[in-house]
């Protein structure tokens, strides 16, 4: 049966734990694969209003999104994934923006951890969850930040 996910998505937000979305996807994936590993900075700083961006809080997102793109390098380094793979770094809302790059690739598959840093959010709707209500493909929500 030829492999149906030939374009995936890969969504990390460097928990500790995210190389299980890394394991899954190297069992998904083939020399014929098409890889992007994504990080959001999503920033939001504090005194933030319509009428006040500062630049100082711009220079604050560059440098967190220069830092994300070399540590989603060295993950894909580490990683030993068949294909081609690149590395994207966005800035804005994770979930809209994860949905944004499925959408521009376009994805077939996009893997997510299940949950990650917002314990509290599978009350409120994780990120994963937010993925998969809005996908516009398949959504491997790998099981993350619990005990196994
Ligand atoms: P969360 O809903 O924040 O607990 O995160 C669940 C999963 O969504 C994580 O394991 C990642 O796969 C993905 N994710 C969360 N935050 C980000 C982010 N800033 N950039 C990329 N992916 C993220």
């Amino acid at each position: 049966m030829t492999n149906p996910y030939r374009q995936i998505l890969i969504a990390v937000d460097f928990m500790p734990d995210q190389a299980r979305l890394l394991e899954r996807t190297r069992q998904l994936a083939d020399a014929n694969s098409h890889l992007v590993l994504l990080h959001v900075v999503e920033f939001l700083p504090m005194e933030l209003t319509d009428e006040m961006f500062l630049p100082e809080d711009l220079e604050l997102e560059q440098k967190m999104a220069e830092t994300a793109h070399k540590r989603l390098q060295q993950l894909a380094d580490q990683a030993g994934l068949p294909g081609t793979l690149a590395v994207r770094v966005e800035t804005g809302p994770t979930k809209a923006e994860i949905l944004r790059v499925a959408e521009e690739m376009p994805a077939d598959l996009i893997v997510v951890g299940s949950h990650g840093r917002h314990g509290i959010s599978r009350l409120l709707g994780s990120t994963a969850q937010g993925v998969v209500h809005g996908a516009p493909c398949d959504v491997l929500a790998v099981r993350v930040g619990q005990s196994p």
